[in-house]
């Protein structure tokens, strides 16, 4: 497997990712992408709003779906009513647990924090690491040595109890050893953090005032839920689709882009009548986790899990995340690329009548200490009337999650290989490349003249200057041919088309693709034709 440093190495080389503000020491949690990873996640976007909606034949069954559907779009702001984050239940209950050091300092999110009990010199303790897997494993023996004041030859009079285990199986932080502490008891009990960035929204800066940068696009389509349904003439079921920026001011950003503070969601929210949605969210399930497989996350570190039901949240009924193995994490661990929820009819529930609690088995009004509604919901009618069926109710909701940096990261790390091909002398080299999807590929192809005489390059630029209006292809004139290919190889550039001596006699050029190395001739005039076809076809 691919070594994570050389990819971000490659992301900075080649202009992917850079840290923001980089030239000012950086800011935690923030990612900036370059002339190349804009146009990787452009079309990580384009290809999630073109699958999702815009290409969707609403009038056909698709396979594995109860019925056909339609799909809309939405744009809305990031800022919006501070009421919003009440109701949906952001604004109490949005938050992680985070433990301080009074040692080192530092700040941990609680559930982040593993260690393992340990006992030595007649003492038992819990030394805790931020690391997982072996890292973990090493981490924890290093630190206990050095606590107990034990030279690593007398590593076996250390009497381990258990697995590494998260932090938050301990009650008594007394014996704890924190993460960067020396001493033990240095932590903090947990305490709530909520994750939402505040601002105030006009010349006052008071608690009216206040307004929170949103953390998920989904609260937007359901506050507009009535809208789309008035204003189009969408019914049931149906889907709206936004993509968009959201915040959340994660307590350790880590691992390169994938827990950023600011990222990009790619959310659907679907409405279905109660009596299908368990088999709309299976329908769900099943076509986000292909989406992923077609544009090339096909392998085993590509995985569909289904929540348990102790972790499924108090509405939902149904939950599967689909996960990614990537290479930071200790080997058998995945991270969160998607989840798809079942939510019931929470969402447009709470933004009805209020800030929703379980009860028993149902969901009511959460009330304050005078028995009135703690958060008021807009009392408008969110729910749809079935003009065939004369019904009425609040529709079910399943929501596709997906977040496009995410997406883009897992992309990256599964194109990254490494093999060896020959150079332009035939002699057999290291080469790196990048096994995009061509529709992700953030150059689709390079144009060459084999060598810069002789009118090569006047039909390079002719087939160049014909092919940009369509693709996004890159022109290069300068060096060996060989170390062009490779410039393109590490970027991931599906195919090269070279101008070479027997274009001037017959008007072919050759292609050469990326991943196998074959080059074919066609004519300089179905370029464009033969770019598009493999691309589709790939
Ligand atoms: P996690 O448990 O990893 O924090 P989550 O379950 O809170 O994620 P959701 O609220 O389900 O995430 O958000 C949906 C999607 O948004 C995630 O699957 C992920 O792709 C993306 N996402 C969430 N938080 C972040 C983040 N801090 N940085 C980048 N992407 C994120």
């Amino acid at each position: 497997m691919m070594d994570m440093d050389q990819l971000v190495a490659l992301c900075r080389r080649r202009g992917f990712l850079f840290q923001s503000s980089e030239i000012y020491g950086g800011l935690n949690g923030f990612w900036d992408y370059g002339p190349l990873g804009v146009e990787l996640k452009r079309n990580i976007r384009e290809a999630w709003w073109r699958d999702m909606v815009s290409a969707h034949n609403e009038l056909v069954v698709p396979a594995g779906a109860p019925s056909a559907y339609e799909m809309v779009g939405l744009d809305c702001t990031i800022i919006m009513h501070p009421q919003v984050w009440k109701c949906s239940g952001h604004y109490d209950l949005f938050h992680d647990f985070l433990v301080d050091c009074r040692e080192s300092k530092r700040r941990y999110r609680h559930d982040q924090v593993q260690g393992r009990w340990v006992e030595a010199k007649g003492r038992r303790i819990f030394v805790a690491t931020e690391a997982g897997g072996d890292e973990g494993l090493t981490d924890a023996e290093h630190k206990a040595l050095k606590f107990f004041d034990l030279r690593a030859k007398h590593a076996d009079e250390l009497h381990w109890d258990g697995p590494l285990v998260s932090l938050t199986t301990v009650t008594d932080l007394s014996k704890v050893l924190g993460p960067d502490a020396k001493a033990l008891g240095t932590l903090t009990e947990p305490r709530e953090f909520n994750l939402m960035f505040e601002t105030y929204s006009g010349a006052l800066r008071d608690e009216n005032s206040k307004v929170f940068l949103r953390p998920e696009t989904a609260q937007g389509i359901f506050v507009n839920f009535k809208n789309v349904l008035d204003s189009t003439r969408v019914r049931i079921p149906f889907g709206i689709a936004q993509v968009g920026k959201s915040f959340r001011n994660e307590i350790t950003p880590r691992n390169f882009t994938f827990r950023s503070r600011e990222f990009e969601q790619m959310e659907i929210e679907f409405f279905c009548h109660p009596s299908t949605s368990r088999a709309w969210y299976q329908y769900w399930r099943d076509r986000r986790y292909r989406w992923y497989v077609e544009l090339g996350l096909a392998g085993e570190r590509l995985r569909l899990r289904d929540h348990e039901a102790a972790e499924l949240s108090h509405y939902s009924c149904g939950t599967a995340d689909i996960e990614y193995a990537f290479p930071f994490l200790p080997p058998g661990e995945f991270g969160e690329l998607e989840g798809i929820a079942h939510r019931g009819d929470f969402d447009l529930r709470s933004h009805m009548e209020g800030k929703l609690v379980r009860q028993g088995d149902g969901l009511v009004v959460e009330l304050d200490a005078e028995g009135k509604p703690k958060y008021r919901g807009s009392g408008k009618d969110l729910t749809y009337f079935d003009d065939q069926t004369k019904e009425r109710y609040v529709p079910h909701v399943i929501e596709p999650s997906a977040g496009a940096d995410r997406a883009a990261l897992a992309f990256l790390c599964e194109a990254y290989r490494e093999d060896t091909a020959p150079d332009e002398h035939g002699v057999p080299t290291a080469r790196v490349f990048m096994k995009f999807h061509p529709r992700l590929a953030p150059v689709k192809a390079a144009v060459f003249p084999l060598v810069k005489k002789d009118g090569m390059p006047e039909i390079a630029r002719e087939i160049y200057a014909a092919l940009k209006p369509h693709v996004n292809v890159f022109y290069d004139e300068k060096g060996a041919v060989g170390r062009r290919y490779r410039r393109q190889d590490e970027i991931g550039t599906p195919f090269c088309i070279t101008v070479d001596g027997q274009t001037l006699s017959d008007g072919t050029v050759t292609i050469r693709d990326r991943d196998t190395l074959k080059q074919w001739r066609v004519h300089k005039t179905d370029c464009l034709a033969e770019l598009r076809e493999r691309i589709a076809n790939s």
